[in-house]
């Protein structure tokens, strides 16, 4: 199996640690909004990692830290912490603001059909484990206290930069841009592990006693708390969306690292974005998009799934309604063509023939996640015209356990076309389609969803649609 080490910028074989079971750590949400479909596409390219470690017989341990304080609006120090803003806003408690989006999103990874990671753990459930590596770092020099927080001296740890490439010289430029607030702060790169109850964090609601003070972590060392706590040091495989390479990863690898003495982890890989008008969806811009409002407008969570495996996770997406139209089509009709297996008469096919299908299979996957070519080859075998039905059934199930597209029980569980339509319904219907066809997709998704109100849904093919009564 290859994947594609951000550490070492090569493909390279993938080897356990320990013979069998790999152990590995996704970086989980900040919980102070919905997840938009970006950040759950990041998600579910780490779920298609562990099912294809699965896949090729590896037990997986699978650690995600959910951030529910320390994440500050922006890398400065002079940033806002991102929960209590929104506690401030909604008028809650930022405990409050935390359950809640934890909750709606694991709710949406479990409508992707992404498999739970073996444990899910919230910074503030381990901050004695962080204040014991800060403790660590103080003790070995790496770190030190100032008025307002305590720093990481990013000098004393050598080879910082090695996951991004970028020098700590350049690093030090783009610090030197930020508002830097405390002046004893020894350099601008230095990033904060503890934040003391003073100035603009003088009223900071989650604080806990530590040997510097009441306040509360940086947003880094939880990571590096929560791994080492679940996983050991070394662990096998560390993940995240790109935009972690530069600040978060870099700071993980420099305290776990210097506290412990030993490499964090040692395979790397991270997501490229989903962009939306060429631009990244970001949650802090408004142009994100949230996996409710395509609920909303009638798509399937699996659709959407569908649509990030037909770009590798090392490239970009550039979302749009069409694209997930597009997307939603090849579904369904795999869909379809699943279904119609079923009442298929029995035939018999080679199992040599098979074998070599799902030999391709493996070869795609344990590519870095070819994903692309894996759903091409799902394809090739639905259209098959020398596999019997039952072996086509067999081949789906068994590429199933990688893509996650849940494609059996979504296949018996198709509506089906249905001839007695209301006259009403098919009015609203043929409307839709003529302002979809006028490029009005704004007036489109709104009869869109009109119909999904009155228990109707509609599913374009390529020049025409069909409507399906909602079972
Ligand atoms: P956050 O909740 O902001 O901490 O981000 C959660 C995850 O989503 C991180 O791994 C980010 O790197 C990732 N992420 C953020 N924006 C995007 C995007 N536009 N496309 C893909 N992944 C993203
Ligand atoms: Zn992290």
């Amino acid at each position: 199996m290859k994947l594609f080490n951000t550490l070492t910028r090569t493909k390279q074989e993938f080897k356990p640690l320990k013979k069998g079971s790999v152990s590995f750590y996704s970086c989980g949400p900040t919980v102070y909004n919905y997840a938009h479909i970006g950040n759950l596409r990041t998600y579910i390219f780490a779920d298609v990692l562990q099912r294809t470690l699965e896949y090729n017989g590896y037990k997986v341990k699978r650690v995600m830290n959910i951030t529910d304080v320390g994440h500050l609006t922006g890398d400065a120090d002079s940033g806002e912490d991102k929960m209590e803003k929104e506690a401030a806003k909604e008028k809650k408690t930022p405990w409050e603001v935390a359950a809640f989006y934890t909750k709606a999103f694991l709710s949406d990874v479990e409508d992707l059909n992404n498999k739970k990671p073996s444990k899910i753990v919230s910074a503030t459930k381990t901050i004695k484990d962080q204040i014991n590596i800060i403790k660590k770092l103080m003790a070995k020099g790496y770190a030190y206290a100032t008025e307002q927080a305590v720093y990481f001296a990013v000098s004393k740890f050598k080879n910082y930069g090695a996951l991004s490439g970028q020098s700590l010289k350049d690093k030090l430029t783009a610090a030197r841009a930020e508002v830097v607030e405390d002046k004893a702060k020894r350099n601008a790169a230095d990033f904060a592990l503890w934040f003391k109850l003073v100035g603009h964090h003088a009223n900071h609601i989650m604080h806990w006693p530590s040997p510097w003070g009441v306040g509360f972590p940086g947003w880094h060392i939880e990571c590096s708390a929560i791994s080492t706590k679940h996983l050991g040091q070394p662990f096998d495989i560390h993940t995240g969306g790109i935009d972690l390479i530069g600040t978060h990863h870099t700071n993980e690898i420099a305290q776990s690292e210097a506290a412990f003495d030993k490499p964090l982890a040692k395979y790397w890989l991270h997501g490229e974005f989903l962009l939306i008008d060429k631009a990244k969806m970001a949650k802090s811009d408004g142009n994100f998009i949230t996996l409710q409002i395509l609920k909303d407008k009638g798509f399937l969570p699996l659709a959407y799934r569908y649509l990030c495996l037909t770009t590798h996770y090392r490239s970009r997406l550039n979302f749009s309604w069409q694209s997930l139209e597009g997307a939603t089509n090849a579904y369904n009709n795999l869909l379809d063509m699943i279904a119609g297996l079923f009442s298929s008469k029995f035939r018999v096919s080679s199992f040599e023939f098979q074998d070599k299908i799902k030999k391709d299979f493996i070869k795609h996957v344990n590519d870095d996640l070819n994903t692309p070519q894996a759903l091409a080859l799902l394809w090739e075998v639905v259209k098959n015209q020398d596999l019997s039905p039952k072996a086509k059934l067999k081949l789906v199930k068994d590429f199933d356990s990688v893509l996650g597209l849940d494609l059996l029980k979504m296949a018996t569980a198709r509506p089906k076309a249905n001839k007695s339509i209301p006259a009403e319904i098919k009015r609203l219907a043929q409307e839709r389609w003529a302002k979809k066809q006028a490029g009005d997709y704004q007036a489109a998704d709104v009869l869109r969803l009109e119909l999904a109100k009155k228990g109707f849904q509609i599913e374009d093919k390529c020049d025409s649609y069909i409507i399906l009564k909602k079972s």
